[in-house]
């Protein structure tokens, strides 16, 4: 391939420019021409399409966001559609397609896959739920934002001695929670994979009242339900004062942490070599600090499982 594009999709994330970067400096040095989508899929159909030069991608790596831009498309759900993309990319001589974004982007390059348009996809999201890879690009910022949250109020907790929930992002995917918990030192840790019992949490923090623990931390992926209606029964059960913080989207923004950065430039330049080769219809991953490719069909098959043992210890560890 001699000309490929780039589109980012779907909930933006820490790391996608770098990996926008990555994905222009990679193909350029291999004297292969890169055209950048602006605005997702929505972009694609009504042809938002730039050339990008080396220097179109200067002075990005270092910032949050995404400068393609990104949007929601439902109607690319439907086949003219998804045709009427293919058409716009062959008018620019386009020949691959990188998907940067989610589980959600992935269906579309599925889709384009599908209809024999090449596509690679690259996993672009903070929740970290996308099978085949052990990090997505963004998780780790993402972390890091909730842990600076977590610190920052357990001081105020212990100056209270006050319960705090901390209802942080994951309709789905419990990892932000897990993670978060696990480095936060929380004393429960509530994920949609995992079934809970509000007497077990409730018993645990009355024995660490009881204990003289001055605080106690309670992480909730939103998936499991409002914060707030958790920190009312937890209040209600204990007699703690308890206060709840949704820390919302503070969590999709920010400076790329250096693992971010460097995640997203492997892949994303994994990504164009598997072009570079005629490969599409995959998706890239890191697996035990190895790139790896999977069939992006197969790919959207795998359930997305958590770290069974990770949750287990979490639990050990706030005893
Ligand atoms: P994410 O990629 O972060 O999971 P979304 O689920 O919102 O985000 O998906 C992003 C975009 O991908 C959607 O707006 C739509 O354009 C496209 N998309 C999602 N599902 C499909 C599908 N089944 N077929 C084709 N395109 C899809």
């Amino acid at each position: 391939m001699k000309k490929i594009g780039v589109l980012t999709s779907g909930g933006d994330s820490p790391g996608m420019n770098a990996a926008i970067r990555a994905v222009v400096r990679k193909a350029i040095y291999h004297n292969v021409e890169v055209y950048g989508i602006y605005n997702g899929y929505q972009g694609l159909i009504n042809g938002n399409i730039k050339k990008l030069e080396l220097g179109s991608v200067g002075d990005i790596i270092h910032r949050g966001g995404t400068m393609l831009y990104t949007a929601r498309c439902p109607e690319f759900k439907e086949r003219e559609v998804q045709l009427k993309g293919i058409e716009q990319l062959k008018k620019f001589g386009i020949e691959g397609l990188v998907v940067i974004g989610g589980d959600g982007s992935y269906r579309g390059a599925r889709a384009l896959t599908e209809l024999g348009y090449p596509c690679v996809g690259v996993p672009g999201t903070i929740d970290n739920d996308i099978p085949g890879t052990d990090f997505t690009i963004g998780f780790d910022t993402a972390l890091n934002t909730v842990i600076d949250s977590i610190d920052k109020i357990r001081d105020t907790a212990t100056s209270h001695d006050r319960t705090y929930v901390i209802e942080v992002m994951g309709r789905n995917a419990g990892d932000i929670a897990l993670w978060a918990g696990m480095a936060g030192g929380a004393e429960s840790i509530l994920i949609p994979e995992e079934s809970h019992d509000m007497n077990d949490i409730i018993n645990k923090l009355n024995r660490g009242h009881d204990r003289g623990k001055k605080h106690s931390i309670i992480v909730v992926a939103e998936g499991v339900g409002s914060g707030f209606e958790i920190g009312q029964e937890i209040q209600r059960h204990t007699g703690a004062e308890t206060r709840v913080t949704v820390l919302g989207h503070v969590q999709r923004g920010g400076s790329p942490t250096a693992h971010d950065r460097v995640l997203a430039s492997r892949l994303a330049a994994s990504a164009v070599e598997l072009l570079m080769e005629g490969k599409g219809g995959r998706a890239v991953g890191i697996v035990n600090n190895k790139l790896v490719d999977y069939d992006i069909i197969e790919a959207l098959k795998m359930p997305h499982v958590i770290d069974q043992k990770m949750y287990k210890l979490s639990d050990e560890l706030s005893i």
